[in-house]
Formats: C-alpha cells, structure tokens, sequence
C-alpha cells in the first residue's frame, strides 16, 4: 500500500512517520507504520511484547535503520538514502544531526554515562551540539534537575541515584537539548515499584506543558489518562488507533480487546 503524502502546510505536525518499514534480515518487523502527532500531542504505543513498540520507536530516531518510509519533524524530511543492504541511512549528516537533535528518547535504562557526574551527562550534549557555553549550559540543566526534583544531585553519579532519579536524571538530559518530540520506550519498567509514580508525575507535567510525546508504556491507566491519542500495534502494524476512550473502552479489533481484557 502506498504512504499517504507527506503534509504540506504552514503548521506542519511536529512529527510525521509516513509507511515505515523495518526488517531484520528475512523478519519484517514493522511492515508500514504511519503515525502523525500535532504539537502538543501524546501519543501512547500499546502492543504485546515483540509488537514491534522499541523497533518503530528506535527508527524515527534512527537508532535503527528503517527499510523504508520517510519521517519529517516540523515538516521537513530527513533526507535518507538506500545503503547496500537495503537500510535507510543519512544522506546529510548535517541535516540529519540537526533533525535528530530535535528528536529526544528516553530509553528504559536510562543510558546515563557512568563516569559523569549528573551535571555533566545533562551539559555535554548542550554544549557540543548546541553549542552553549558551559555557563549556559549550566543554568539551563540546574533549571531542569530542579524541575525534575533532583537538584541536589547535581554532582553525584548515576550509580549513586536510585533508579528513580536516574530516569528523572534522563528525562532533564532530553529536555536540555530542548527537541520538539520526545519519545519514551517504557520510561519505568525497570524502576522498582516504588519509583514508578515520580517518574510518571514528571512524564505528565510534561503532557501538562504541552510537550508532543510518543510514549510506549504498560502503565495502562496513566496512558489512559495523558494521552491524545492511542495506538494499539500488533505484529507491526496498527491494529487500533483512537480516543484513549475508544482504544481502551470500545476497541473494535479482536487482538486489542484480547490485549485489553488482559492488560487493563
Ligand atoms: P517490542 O518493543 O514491542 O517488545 P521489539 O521492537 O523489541 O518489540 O521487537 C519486535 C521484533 O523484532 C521481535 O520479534 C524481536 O525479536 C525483533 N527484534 C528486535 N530487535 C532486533 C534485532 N536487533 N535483531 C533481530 N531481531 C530483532
Ligand atoms: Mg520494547
């Protein structure tokens, strides 16, 4: 089937995917995904595990080559090309950077570099790619672990934070590179229970401000409650989309009501 056109407007969403399309070796993992989020949107990613939720996640921040598709945030593509074996790769490595960097991810263990203080995880990427000088890289980050609720953390390392405040610690490192789309891949499953609340409190003061977010999770009712919009994918592709209401209410297909009936 062929990917709906690109949209072409002023107010372009601020990310568009558009029939992706990824496969490792012969297993087609995502088999032509399109997925369009508006400023502001919240977008929640439901699926059983190997639905393919961290693949089509990882792809639209190029973690992973797709096979095909494109992705344009703001409206403007990523210019990709074909490599030897068959993967979309960058055709403009400056583009592509600048593009990425607007693209932030929040990966499940957090990826903090060990052997940085907390500061120091959250100022380097600022500085290098942005280019801030490290007085204002700095303001910006103690502004953003006192949002996070771990200024005083600042000098630690990340082995020296519970697993809560690792991810918080993440969650301000995104922010300081100030993307236009944040993407989670199941922001809390490896937090100890006890943990899970503050780094959802922080995701929804973020839904609160108006930030657009493409959230994988199996915090049902939280997704229930801060998202725009649901999407229920099955063996790479999307088997239901809607309301949170209708997704998780009134699904029509028989695999997310399956999902449902025992997820939620
Ligand atoms: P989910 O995040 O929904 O659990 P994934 O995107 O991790 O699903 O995986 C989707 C499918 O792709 C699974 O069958 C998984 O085994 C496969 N897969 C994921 N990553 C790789 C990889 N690097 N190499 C080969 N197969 C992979
Ligand atoms: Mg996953």
């Amino acid at each position: 089937m062929a990917a709906p056109a690109p949209t072409l407007n002023k107010s372009a969403p601020a990310l568009e995917i558009l029939g992706l399309h990824k496969r490792y070796g012969d297993l087609e993992v995502i088999k032509g995904v399109s997925l369009t989020a508006q400023d502001g949107d919240v977008i929640s990613i439901l699926g059983s595990s190997g639905s393919g939720k961290s693949t089509f996640l990882r792809c639209i921040n190029l973690l992973e080559s797709p096979n095909q598709g494109q992705i344009l945030v703001s409206g403007e593509e990523l210019k990709l090309k074909p490599n030897k074996i068959g993967e979309l790769v960058a055709a403009d490595n400056r583009q592509i950077n600048r593009l990425r960097s607007q693209i932030g991810f929040v990966f499940q263990n957090f990826n903090l570099w060990p052997h940085m203080t907390i500061l120091d995880n959250i100022i380097e990427a600022p500085r290098r790619v942005l280019k801030q000088s490290k007085a204002e890289a700095i303001e910006v980050a103690e502004a953003l672990l006192a949002k996070v609720g771990i200024a005083d953390k600042r000098g630690a390392y990340p082995n020296q934070l519970s697993g809560g405040q690792q991810q918080r610690a993440a969650i301000a490192r995104t922010l300081s590179m100030q993307p236009k789309v944040i993407l989670f891949d199941e922001p809390t499953s490896a937090l100890d229970p006890e943990m899970v609340q503050e780094v959802l409190n922080v995701i929804r003061a973020l839904a609160e401000e108006g930030r657009t977010m493409l959230l994988v999770t199996h915090e049902m009712n939280f997704a229930r409650q801060v998202s725009s919009e649901v999407v229920f994918l099955h063996q790479g592709l999307v088997e239901e989309q809607g309301s949170p209401e209708q997704v998780f209410d009134n699904p029509t297909s028989e695999r997310c009501k399956q999902f449902m009936s025992s997820n939620y």
